[in-house]
């Protein structure tokens, strides 16, 4: 399998180069030559495990660059790590609405579904040529702690992730700064979110150090991630034996890309709720064709706050008819004007009929977390609820399974806020609370922070 750039003009890669390179030297985004269909009925019938369907539809995207009982190998480690025999289990919260539970995850938020098994794909792929690389990554949260592990056990991975002092969570942080491998350093930066992004671009920017250092990075633009997010997609519409309506609160659009690759590879996926927060970018592309950028506004669902929806890339080029020139195009204009311009014709083609939208505010989420805890006796988090919110308004004839993206205990506050109980964390993070905290801080500069990556961890070992 080769892989293109949505921006035309990068070198096509096989799929390990994709894993390492991330982003295309085009500045586009990779995806497969072509879509792969699904392993037949029979085949999948046979998986007597996620893994073992993880691994099946996963290895046509993979090809020859790894022989497939390693595959098989390195999902049944990465999903082994999960606190649910199902992985990912379908909870019935309706007459005709589930919700795909993706969050039995070690951090307890469905970033760990492509997490756990990108890292051991990115330890198999360096041990196979001998080489190491140094992954820096900024979070406000949510991202960090699932790379960090992900790679905590890697032997060739070394991890730094920057994130605001006092920025996130006592438990997003504690999550990063408990773990205790001699690869892991989560950093404390003296400066905003927006300061530890830009730290971490100055450094890819610096030729000489990234080379030195052999930066890498494992942020949401990375093809394997959303190749790993088709597969619970696959089993959520084959555990329902009938065609599915998928409800997805996204911000990124690296979810429900993923469903919509599913669903191009044959899954029965009749169509796509977008469910979006205040920032709802996404929602007024479907329902109005409008596309432009407006300040990000802080709300109870902070990995949904996000000002532009990287992913989208990937299905403006199938938009495109593959044309990488128009898609750069329209990109770089983007950047520009604050709008993207999709023609009316294309908007009716692939998003009419495929897409429906919906928008959130806080307290419509906070009314829905009520509702499902007096309703199901069920309680679920600021993101599944915006989900969950619109699986309610825009039901059809078809069952909705809705993407719980993270445990209620990753925002017990907001929870707590709207039901009046507050989550408790799983067995194995209880004691988060004792566990010694490991973190250095540093002040916003790029000269400090370099220093401290290659004195953390030498290149020359
Ligand atoms: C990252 C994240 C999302 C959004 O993911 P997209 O890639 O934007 O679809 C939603 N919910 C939670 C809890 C997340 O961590």
């Amino acid at each position: 399998m080769r892989y293109v750039s949505t921006r035309g003009t990068a070198p096509e890669l096989a799929f390990s180069d994709v894993l390492l390179a991330g982003l295309a030297t085009d500045g586009g985004l990779y995806v497969p030559c072509r879509w792969p269909e699904l392993p037949s009925a029979d085949e999948l019938d046979s998986c007597s495990t996620y893994a073992e369907v993880a691994a099946a539809v996963i290895q046509p995207f993979i090809g020859d660059d790894i022989a497939a009982d390693e595959i098989a190998a390195m999902c049944a480690d990465a999903y082994g790590t999960f606190r649910h025999d199902a992985v990912v289990p379908l909870v019935q919260v309706g007459h005709r609405q589930w919700i795909a539970e993706l969050f039995h995850g070690p951090t307890l938020a469905f970033k760990d579904v492509a997490l756990q098994l990108v890292g051991r794909l990115f330890d198999h792929v360096l041990a196979a040529r001998d080489e190491r690389v140094t992954i820096v990554g900024a979070t406000s949260g949510d991202t960090g702690s699932a790379a960090i592990e992900a790679v905590r056990h890697c032997d060739r991975v070394d991890i730094v992730i920057l994130y605001p002092r006092g920025g996130p969570s006592e438990v997003q942080r504690r999550q990063m700064t408990t773990v205790d491998s001699p690869n892991v350093r989560a950093v404390a930066v003296e400066g905003t979110f927006d300061d530890c992004q830009d730290l971490v671009k100055a450094m890819f920017n610096d030729s000489p150090f990234r080379e030195r250092m052999r930066l890498s990075a494992v942020n949401s633009i990375n093809w394997a991630r959303v190749m790993a997010q088709t597969v619970y997609y696959v089993t959520a519409a084959r555990a329902l034996r009938q065609p599915i309506t998928a409800c997805v609160p996204t911000g990124n659009f690296g979810n429900i890309f993923a469903g919509w690759v599913a669903q191009a590879m044959g899954a029965p996926i009749a169509d796509f709720i977008v469910a979006s927060n205040t920032n709802d970018i996404l929602t007024r592309f479907v329902n109005d064709r409008d596309m432009s950028m407006r300040p990000v506004v802080p709300t109870s669902s902070p990995s949904m706050d996000i000002l532009v929806s990287s992913n989208f890339e990937r299905l403006l080029f199938e938009m495109n008819g593959r044309q990488g020139a128009r898609t750069a195009e329209q990109l770089i204009r983007f950047r520009e004007v604050g709008r993207l311009d999709v023609p009316a014709d294309l908007h009716e083609r692939w998003i009419d009929g495929r897409f429906r939208a919906a928008r959130f505010d806080d307290d419509e989420v906070a009314a829905e977390m009520r509702r499902m805890y007096q309703g199901c006796g069920l309680l679920i988090d600021p993101h599944t609820a915006t989900g969950t919110a619109a699986a309610r308004r825009l039901a059809g004839d078809l069952p909705v399974v809705t993407m719980a993206t993270a445990h209620p205990a990753k925002f017990p506050d907001a929870v707590a806020a709207a039901t009046g109980v507050t989550p408790a964390l799983p067995d194995h993070l209880a004691d988060l609370f004792d566990r010694p905290e490991r973190s250095d801080v540093v002040p916003a500069d790029l000269s400090v922070v370099e220093d401290y990556v290659a004195t953390r961890f030498p290149p020359e070992r």
